[in-house]
């Protein structure tokens, strides 16, 4: 396999590094800011990647992406890694929302809802999981009650990011109960302007509130925001889950990189460095993290011969998440009781907000569920 980059994806590369270099954002360590500040700012770099032509890369034309290839998402991807670039604000409309229309929307919907996405003018939520419907989100108990031209939604959601800024919810909800729980659901864009929407922030150990608990009652949603055809959701559901594993995992591997190079600079820092077994360690994440570029290219080569994700998307989702766990804990050791005390040399918050890289996006559990089943062909567990 040739891991060289063609000479228009070089190009493309260079094009990409020198407008970061100039463009990107100078104001990120401001600290202490309103989480209000924080949206804005995000909002705003989001537009100006969008008018670049850097947001939706591989999207339509039409609808106001780039009409490029995966391989110039993917470049464009590293390139923001590597020039430490912040992320744009709508990751979950970019990641999912965005690719789940594209795939299962209908003409309106997709002149409708895609381009506010891009520029950022509108922000998207998941709403999927549920206080007793997690990793088995066919347990669902939110309902969509058919009243005609619109349904009337009633329940509960939970850990909804961005929940708190979305103008949209892709919320799957129970529209009928069938015998087999992945039947009868139906998978709604939920305008959260809407009455008798309420949402609750939850705080995090990190101390931000990233995400909330959404509350729906008695909320009217028209049938022109189905996403798909009623009662089959989970279908919808299913497409959106890959694209969270596929997109994230992607980018992960190249992050995992970095991440291992800025613990070797902080061993150095520290005067750890000759330490001999903190270098053994570093030198494990290393290869560890090139280990999950290579397995990265495994998924590019599927994702370019079927234009979805495939299941590849969890292996790099599930050891990256360990990975960055076993790196940001040993960062923290190396900080020696400084660590403990103040914020570790910049390392407190990565060490806390990796707590939740093995439960988001899918537990580890889970995804070596799926990796048994649908990539190694083992008996299913149940
Ligand atoms: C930072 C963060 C952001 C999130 N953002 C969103 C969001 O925007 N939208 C959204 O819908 N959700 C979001 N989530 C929710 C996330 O997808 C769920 O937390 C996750 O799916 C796990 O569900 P649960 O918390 O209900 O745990 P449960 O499903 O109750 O699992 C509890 C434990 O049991 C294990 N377990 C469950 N089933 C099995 C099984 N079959 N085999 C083996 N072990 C099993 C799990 O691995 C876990 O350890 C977010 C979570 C986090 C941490």
């Amino acid at each position: 396999m040739d891991f060289e980059l063609s000479p228009s994806e070089k190009q493309f590369r260079d094009e990409v590094r020198a407008w970061l270099k100039t463009n990107k954002p100078r104001d990120e360590a401001t600290g202490g800011e309103s989480q209000r500040a924080f949206i804005d700012r995000r909002r705003a770099w989001q537009k100006k990647l969008y008018e670049a032509g850097y947001v939706g890369i591989t999207w339509p034309k039409e609808y106001g992406g780039r009409g490029a290839g995966f391989m110039e998402q993917l470049i464009f991807n590293d390139e923001m890694i590597l020039a430490k670039a912040p992320d744009p604000i709508n990751v979950i409309g970019l990641g999912m929302g965005g690719p789940v229309v594209i795939a299962h929307g209908t003409e309106e919907q997709k002149k409708r809802y895609l381009t506010p996405l891009l520029s950022a003018e509108e922000i998207w939520c998941q709403g999927f999981s549920e206080p007793n419907a997690g990793s088995d989100l066919s347990g669902l108990q939110t309902r969509a009650e058919d009243k005609g031209d619109h349904y009337v939604v009633n329940g509960q959601k939970v850990w909804t990011t961005l929940a708190h800024v979305a103008k949209w919810c892709m919320l799957v909800a129970r529209e009928r109960k069938e015998a087999n729980p992945r039947d009868g659901l139906t998978y709604l864009l939920v305008d959260m302007e809407s009455p008798g929407v309420e949402v609750r922030p939850l705080v995090q150990i990190t101390g931000d509130a990233e995400f909330n608990e959404i509350f729906f009652k008695d909320v009217v949603v028209p049938k022109s925001q189905i996403l798909g055809e009623p009662g089959n959701g989970w279908a919808v559901a299913m497409t959106t889950l890959l694209h969270e594993r596929g997109t994230l995992g992607m980018a992960l591997a190249t992050r995992a990189q970095i991440t291992a190079a800025e613990l070797t600079e902080h061993a150095r820092k520290i005067g750890r460095g000759s330490d001999p077994l903190v270098r053994q360690r570093i030198a494990q994440f290393t290869i560890e993290a090139r280990a999950l570029q290579l397995n990265g290219y495994r998924a590019v080569t599927a994702m370019k011969r079927n234009g979805i994700p495939g299941p590849e998307g969890s292996i790099l989702k599930l050891m990256w998440s360990e990975l960055n766990q076993r790196m940001t804990e040993s960062a923290i050791d190396i900080a020696g009781p400084a660590g403990q005390v103040d914020d570790g040399d910049g390392w407190r918050y990565p060490f806390l907000r990796s707590r939740a890289n093995t439960i988001e996006a899918g537990t580890s559990e889970v995804l070596r569920n799926i990796l048994a089943e649908r990539v190694l062909g083992l008996p299913r567990s149940r």
